[in-house]
């Protein structure tokens, strides 16, 4: 992945490396001349501007929103940053930053950008405190904006500081933390929007340098041979990156042009022979441009269908309202399951609880909430045990029962294990139900059916769930819609439409329904045999 600039001025040499190398992200501090902006864009790389402002106070963002507005309305960037630099990253300014943040995101939305936000600081957020931040990244996930860190090595490793592990295992404190940042996300489920490392570099973050100058240029001597010198490091690290190509869209090395002296050991364009070797670097890895941000949630129009009305129409005396006895708490970890936009739900998925078919609801709430997984309540939405379906997780909730895609999901999960045993018919019946239940309600909110999926049969899910012995009926489950009827023709067989509607008045009263069978006999079935027997 091929290292982008963050530009401050020196524009020639700025234009004579992009056309050279290309790199899939650039960075423009405050001004973003036209001709970079259009060259990077003309390829398909993410332009980014930034627009620095010395005053970080939370309680002025709306001013500096407009700004960013000001600065961003006449450019043709692709991108903004919208959120404070490296401030406000624990405790409660970090859940409000959260907040303002998706403010942010809201700007680049109406100025049609993609909005770039957290922008945290080496190694921040504590891993213990990201989730404080969750609405934010939630909603940038949901809605295809991106998610900044900043990511510095130093001292006599440089970049490769503090990484322990090689290939997709290496993780870091320093470079490579936003790995455990993945990790994190990845564990407490939430999803994480795609990441761009917007500062990079070589920092003085240990006291080996004797004087006060900063940056690769500074710690450049430390190095011993076999860590190599800033380029070899960069191309290291680019490769690292590359790895995670589906989550990580691009970085940029810090201060290329930087006017104030505090940054001339970062600033590469005063260093032609490192310039050219970085160059040449770079160019030897594959020329990708950045992969386009994912494209926001369609905006459907839902339709305010009451779900809960509906699974008691299609469940009746099957259907546990758990949600009030079992209610979701907030968690030490991972704060409380976020709200989502019902618009971006399309597809159901099925599981198993890997567990006796007696476990109870209680039992799955106190396992999800207890020490091991440490949730905000049960990791589903629907929770089938017994023949009884119970409403265990808020519809209206991305929970945590497929790992990157809660927001798109409804869980339904059936107690027991079905890699070895096998499913009892009432709870083949449940599952049957709710799945039509379910399906009522998409068609009727958003139009459209959901697809009906087992747990692993989703993209990036290494599990057994749901089990062998279940994904028959969640295949059959799945099947198209009837299509349009074919056109009837002919003349009805009357012995055949007096057997159905005989059966049918079986069905209400085995069923307890002498009225409406006796309505079916009167109405429909006497007409019929009479017309069969040619009377
Ligand atoms: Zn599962």
């Amino acid at each position: 992945m091929r290292m982008g600039l963050h530009i401050q001025g020196a524009y020639d040499k700025a234009e004579a490396y992009i056309r050279a190398v290309r790199p899939p992200v650039v960075k423009f501090l405050d001004d973003a001349p036209v001709t970079l902006v259009n060259l990077v864009n003309g390829y398909g790389g993410l332009t980014i501007l930034r627009v620095y402002r010395e005053d970080q106070d939370l309680g002025r963002f709306d001013e500096y929103l407009r700004d960013i507005e000001r600065a961003a309305r006449g450019s043709a960037v692709r991108a903004i940053e919208v959120s404070h630099n490296e401030a406000h990253q624990a405790g409660a300014e970090l859940a409000r930053k959260a907040q303002l943040d998706i403010e942010g995101m809201k700007l680049a939305e109406r100025l049609g950008k993609i909005g770039v936000v957290g922008c945290f600081s080496v190694g921040m957020p504590d891993l213990d405190d990201w989730h404080l931040y969750r609405p934010a990244l939630e909603y940038a996930a949901k809605r295809g904006h991106l998610l900044a860190k900043h990511e510095y090595g130093g001292g006599r490793l440089g970049m490769d500081m503090g990484v322990v592990g090689d290939g997709k295992a290496a993780r870091g404190y320093f470079c490579l933390r936003y790995r455990r940042d993945l990790d994190w996300a990845h564990r407490a489920m939430v999803p994480m929007p795609k990441i761009v490392i917007t500062e990079a570099g070589i920092d003085d973050l240990t006291p080996h340098v004797p004087d006060k100058t900063r940056g690769y240029k500074a710690a450049t001597h430390l190095h011993p041979p076999e860590v190599g010198d800033y380029a070899t490091q960069a191309a290291r690290y680019a490769r690292r990156l590359a790895e995670d190509g589906d989550r990580v869209v691009g970085w940029v090395d810090f201060g290329f042009g930087a006017q104030d002296p505090q940054w001339g050991g970062f600033n590469l364009a005063t260093d032609d022979r490192m310039l050219e070797r970085m160059t040449n670097e770079m160019r030897r890895l594959p020329d990708v441009a950045a992969p386009q941000p994912p494209k926001e949630v369609p905006p459907v129009d839902v339709k305010p269908i009451d779900f809960y009305g509906v699974l008691v129409r299609h469940l009746g005396a099957r259907l546990v309202d758990q949600r009030a006895t079992l209610p979701d708490v907030t968690s030490p970890r991972y704060g409380k399951f976020g709200g989502r936009l019902l618009g971006a739900i399309d597809t159901i998925a099925v599981h198993h609880t890997a567990g006796p078919k007696s476990q109870t609801p209680r039992q799955v709430y106190d396992f999800h909430t207890g020490p091991q997984r440490q949730w905000s309540g049960i990791g589903y939405h629907l929770l089938i045990q017994g023949g009884r379906v119970h409403y265990v997780g808020d519809m209206t909730t991305a929970r945590a029962c497929v790992a990157d895609l809660n927001p798109r999901v409804i869980c339904v999960c059936v107690a027991g294990d079905y890699t070895t045993e096998r499913l009892d018919d009432s709870d083949a019946e449940a599952l049957r139900l709710t799945v039509g239940a379910i399906q009522a309600w998409a068609q009727a909110a958003l139009g459209r059916r959901l697809g009906v999926k087992g747990h692993g049969e989703l993209p990036g899910q290494a599990t057994a769930c749901p089990g062998g012995n279940l994904l028959p009926l969640v295949r059959e489950l799945a099947g198209a819609p009837p299509t349009k009827p074919a056109p009837v023709t002919g003349k009805p067989d009357m012995g055949k439409v007096a057997w159905a509607l005989e059966e049918a008045t079986r069905i209400l009263e085995r069923e307890g329904l002498a009225a409406e069978a006796a309505f079916v006999g009167r109405q429909y079935t006497t007409d019929a045999i009479r017309r069969r027997d040619g009377r």
